[in-house]
């Protein structure tokens, strides 16, 4: 673990997913927001796997708003969000999408290994489950709420941890 400034790893890895997914299919379009709390500071982590995490909710994100845009092609327009927030002993770091939602029915087989609804070669169903552990791992916790066709948001928290 070393001291990592969240926020710019966040940065990172959203403009990591985004040109990722642009490089593989070019009709791929969604708006980005970034809100980053100033307050929050260095974290001890380990950012690779931070990072991992993050690319993966990313990317979950940025394929629900591809999917749905394919079939709501009117007034439909893709937004991924991503922010960061400083609380009392906590720091959360949040997913936020409009795309197709998560049906209850799956709700809680989405951090199972190998689960996954994508066709084959598109998921191999490990991104939450690794995000899961990796966040255990750091003492933290990533919750999931979601409807299905208004969107999904992922948060994960990190504890703050002093001499970071
Ligand atoms: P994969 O992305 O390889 O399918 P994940 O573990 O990352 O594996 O996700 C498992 C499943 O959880 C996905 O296949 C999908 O059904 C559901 N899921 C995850 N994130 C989202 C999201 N933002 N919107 C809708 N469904 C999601
Ligand atoms: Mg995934």
């Amino acid at each position: 673990q070393e001291p990592t400034d969240i926020n710019a790893l966040a940065d990172e890895y959203v403009r990591l997913a985004y040109h990722g997914l642009r490089a593989k299919d070019k009709s791929f379009n969604a708006s980005i927001i970034t809100d980053f709390d100033d307050c929050v500071n260095k974290l001890n982590v380990v950012p690779q796997d931070i990072g991992r995490v993050m690319l993966n909710l990313i990317t979950n994100a940025f394929y629900a708003v591809h999917e749905r845009s394919k079939q709501d092609k009117a007034d439909y327009q893709a937004t991924v969000t991503v922010r960061t927030q400083k609380a009392s002993n906590r720091v959360d770091i949040q997913v936020t999408d409009n795309g197709y939602g998560i049906p209850d029915a799956i709700k809680e087989k989405i951090f199972q290994p190998f689960f996954t609804t994508k066709p084959t070669g598109q998921g191999t169903g490990l991104g939450l489950s690794l995000s899961y552990d990796i966040v255990k791992a750091h003492g933290g916790d990533i919750k999931v709420e979601s409807t299905e066709k208004q969107g999904t948001r992922f948060v994960i928290s990190l504890p703050i941890n002093t001499n970071a």
